[in-house]
């Protein structure tokens, strides 16, 4: 996969506090390693503590399914989708009658 270097702009919405000193960070760069994982490098923005580390991000469920799904993705659906699609499933089928969920 690319490794990206984020403009500022887009690097905005994407902080971390420094887990050493607590000061808000921003991602210098990130990197994918799949369609679902990133790697994030931040940047202590306390110049006397000046650390660095990397991060991950990940895409871990499905709040609402995709209408554009792809081959490779694979998310599962977080449990109050799937009780809300089996609810709409016994709403639609015949067999329940006026059976309401
Ligand atoms: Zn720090």
């Amino acid at each position: 996969m690319t490794t990206s270097t984020l403009t500022p702009q887009r690097a905005n919405g994407i902080r971390m506090q420094c887990p050493h000193c607590d000061t808000p960070s921003l991602v210098r760069s990130s990197r994918a390693l799949s369609r679902t994982l990133r790697e994030l490098e931040f940047q202590c923005h306390n110049h006397i503590c000046g650390h660095t580390w990397v991060a991950t991000l990940e895409a871990v469920r499905t709040l609402s399914p995709s209408s554009m799904p792809h081959q490779e993705v694979h998310l599962p659906l977080s449990p109050v989708t799937e009780l809300r699609r089996a609810a709409a499933e016994l709403r639609n089928d015949p067999r329940q009658g006026s059976l309401s969920v």
